[in-house]
């Protein structure tokens, strides 16, 4: 969490959201600085392009392995900086690890030289599509996963052989600068611009978007994403934006109802509820409504959020974010909804209990609009189709889950999401061989697995003339009286035209 102390200026103060403490000061950078920051990544870009995946892939490893061996103080950080109890910071880092990993290992194959069959009428020609880097991407991260988020644009970005210019959120610079600092600890021998950092506040990031980088790839909310993309238009950067979420979770007739309540109880509390693609709203069938709702409150009996050892998950990091919370809540309750745990004496100063609010209007907020705390909404509804049609209902496209024994992939099939997991929550985001995104106000393009990867390359078309026969070539003036008509009439022949000419009405031949 942060403060500005005004005193002394353009000085970034993070502070521990619980106690208050100072975790660490950090400049406020400016546009000079940015541009600084992306002449040290121009600089080193070539010497990283030119490495190849192989040698790329040795130091993504040996950076993830240093990472592990710093997992006691990355958890540490990652409490006293963001909050999060010792199990959330462990999942996180762990699945960070995974990506690195992954990214490491399998650019090689993804971005690999690939042939590409010429088609008849070029038949003397080989093509081949080649992914080259990008050159520098400007990566501007969130406070609530401070570690896997950004890890999940450098770590794909690096290993497609680009640069990057980190720049955390303002909430968690400690986490950031550390992230950035381990990567050049393992590869001591690498030029610092390699993966630089930026800290500072929304004109920082903003003036990475204006630096002149060759992408962004930026994860926050949908309004700084509009900004993101606002500012990049100017000099057409191309952006991905990650956004936010209101993933919903179908509970049907024939779901195990004490495996869905756990997960909804845990996708929607863990990490305080500040997960993008957590739980947020459940949709139940009335076959297994009372079942699901039992377990719901014994699967939270005891769940409860604090500092100490025995807490099941942190504060609200960011203060602004309990107003967000108790509006939700209070208006919930207030159009009819009844709270099945907690209430509005839930949401406290720095934490807030966990919230379970039933038959919650559709049109409320809590429903519609991303509440990003531990609370969730539960709605009974007749069969599958309503809840598919109450799922697929909100701006939002991240993620969702499904519970159903047999039917899950054909549910599954029917939700607007990015990515769903059936019979388990949250799994897509860790299995980094999954693209990671969403559509509408959750924002395009995709992070992690192939497609991530592919995100900070540039394909390159190349076609080569091997064959050169005479009286063959189309494309000149000199072209051979008849050339023309000939591959026309091959061409009507190809696509069937000739049989339409006859009035035939049979399909062309494949
Ligand atoms: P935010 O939009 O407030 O800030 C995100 C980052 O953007 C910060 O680093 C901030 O300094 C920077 N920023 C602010 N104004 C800017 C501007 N004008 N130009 C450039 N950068 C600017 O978001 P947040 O509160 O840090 O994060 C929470 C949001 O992120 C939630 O909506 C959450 O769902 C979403 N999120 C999405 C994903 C995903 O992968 N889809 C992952 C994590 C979080």
């Amino acid at each position: 969490m942060t403060a500005v102390d005004r005193d002394r200026g353009a000085e970034l103060v993070s502070v521990n959201p619980v106690t208050g403490a100072v975790v660490g000061r950090f400049p406020v950078h400016g546009a000079a600085d940015v541009a600084a920051a992306l002449e040290r990544a121009r600089a080193a870009a070539g010497w990283w392009a030119k490495l190849g995946a192989d040698e790329r892939r040795a130091r993504l490893l040996r950076w993830a392995a240093y990472l592990a061996g710093q997992d006691g103080e990355l958890v540490a950080l990652l409490h006293e900086e963001n909050g999060k109890v010792a199990a959330d910071a462990r999942i996180e880092l762990l699945t960070a690890l995974e990506h690195i990993r992954w990214a490491a290992r399998q650019a090689r194959r993804v971005l690999r030289t690939r042939r590409v069959l010429p088609g008849p009428f070029l038949a003397d020609h080989t093509a081949r599509v080649e992914y080259r880097p990008l050159g520098v991407v400007g990566v501007i991260g969130p406070w609530n996963y401070p570690i896997l988020t950004p890890v999940g644009s450098i770590a794909y970005a690096l290993a497609a052989g680009n640069t990057v210019v980190f720049k955390p959120s303002e909430h968690t610079p400690a986490l950031g600068t550390r992230l950035a600092r381990t990567f050049a600890e393992a590869n001591p021998d690498a030029p610092a611009g390699v993966l630089g950092v930026v800290t500072g506040f929304g004109a920082t990031g903003a003036a990475l978007c204006a630096a002149g980088v060759d992408k962004i790839a930026f994860t926050g909310s949908a309004a700084t994403g509009r900004a993101v993309m606002a500012a990049c238009a100017s000099t057409l950067t191309p952006v991905v934006v990650e956004c936010g979420g209101k993933d919903p979770m179908v509970v049907a007739d024939d779901a195990d109802t004490r495996a869905a309540a756990r997960a909804a109880a845990w996708g929607a509390m863990s990490n305080g509820g500040q997960t993008c693609a957590g739980v947020e709203r459940v949709y139940v069938t009335r076959a297994a409504a009372e079942p699901f709702l039992a377990e719901l409150r014994r699967a939270l009996d005891g769940i409860h959020p604090g500092a100490g050892p025995d807490a099941s998950y942190g504060p609200m990091t960011m203060p602004g974010q309990l107003d967000v919370v108790r509006r939700h809540v209070d208006d919930a309750l207030a159009h009819g909804a009844y709270a099945l745990v907690g209430g509005r004496k839930s949401v406290g100063e720095v934490f807030v209990e966990p919230v379970v609010l039933v038959d919650v209007p559709e049109d409320s907020a809590a429903v519609q609009e991303e509440t990003f705390g531990p609370t969730l909404t539960v709605r009974t509804v007749a069969d599958v189709d309503e809840a598919v049609e109450l799922a697929n209902g909100t701006a939002y496209a991240l993620g969702a889950t499904v519970f159903s024994r047999r039917h899950g992939d054909e549910i599954a099939s029917r939700l607007d999401a990015g990515m769903v997991s059936v019979n388990a929550v949250l799994s897509f985001a860790a299995i980094p061989g999954l693209p990671f995104g969403g559509s509408g106000e959750s924002g395009f393009g995709r992070v992690h697995g192939p497609e991530g990867l592919r995100e900070f390359a540039r394909p390159r078309s190349v076609a080569t003339r091997r064959l050169a026969l005479p009286g063959t070539t189309l494309t000149t003036f000199r072209r051979p009286p008849g050339l023309l008509a000939a591959v026309a009439r091959a061409a009507r022949l190809r696509h069937g035209g000739a049989r339409r000419a006859r009035g035939d009405s049979a399909p062309p031949p494949a």
